[in-house]
């Protein structure tokens, strides 16, 4: 691999998320070295020069339980920490402006290539996890850039999944299916 290759491939891992500000050692405002203050109920991270303080807030995120006609369900394998090399469901951080059901379709999109239809929330999980019921036609996934592996597969043979939220949602739309699947 060239060097511009390594470089392309190494950088989103880079920037995939700003440290959290807890982790902050300066001032992002003055570059005064940051120290701890007791302010509404907690420490926080607060510059001593110039007032600015971190307020740690979550990261919205949302995806979705996608099934196929077959009634396969739609999974990815992470390329980036945290969790790297597990599985997944599709979905990510949203974009500034988007709504929870553009960030899950566009995030299914980048990640798998299967264009999806949502059909219902599914719920919203700590922290500001947003899941989908959604449905797509019949399709070979194409892994995106950020993860190493898209696939379909059946609900008894589906991969551990590494986040609670993510298993919490697919507990929910499995137990949905249960009185259709008994027909079957
Ligand atoms: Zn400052």
């Amino acid at each position: 691999m060239d060097a511009e290759a390594a470089g392309r491939d190494a950088a989103p891992s880079v920037l995939w998320r700003m440290p959290p500000g807890r982790d902050w050692l300066h001032c992002p405002l003055c570059g005064t070295g940051l120290s701890e203050r007791h302010l509404d109920g907690g420490p926080r991270r607060a510059c001593p020069a110039c007032g600015f303080v971190y307020w740690e807030h979550p990261w919205p995120a949302a995806g979705a339980v996608v099934a196929d006609p077959a009634g396969r369900v739609l999974c990815v394998r992470r390329r980036f920490d945290p969790q790297a090399g597990n599985w997944c469901l599709p979905g990510g951080l949203a974009d500034p402006g988007e709504s929870a059901q553009q960030t899950a379709c566009r995030e299914v999109r980048e990640e798998t290539g299967v264009v999806i239809e949502l059909e219902d929330l599914l719920g919203v999980f700590a922290s500001y996890i947003v899941a989908f019921a959604a449905r797509a036609e019949a399709q070979e996934p194409v892994a995106g850039h950020d993860v190493l592996a898209a696939a379909w597969f059946e609900p008894r043979s589906l991969p551990e999944l590494c986040f609670p939220s993510h298993r919490e949602a697919l507990a929910l739309w499995l137990a949905r299916r249960r009185p259709d699947a008994s027909v079957g």
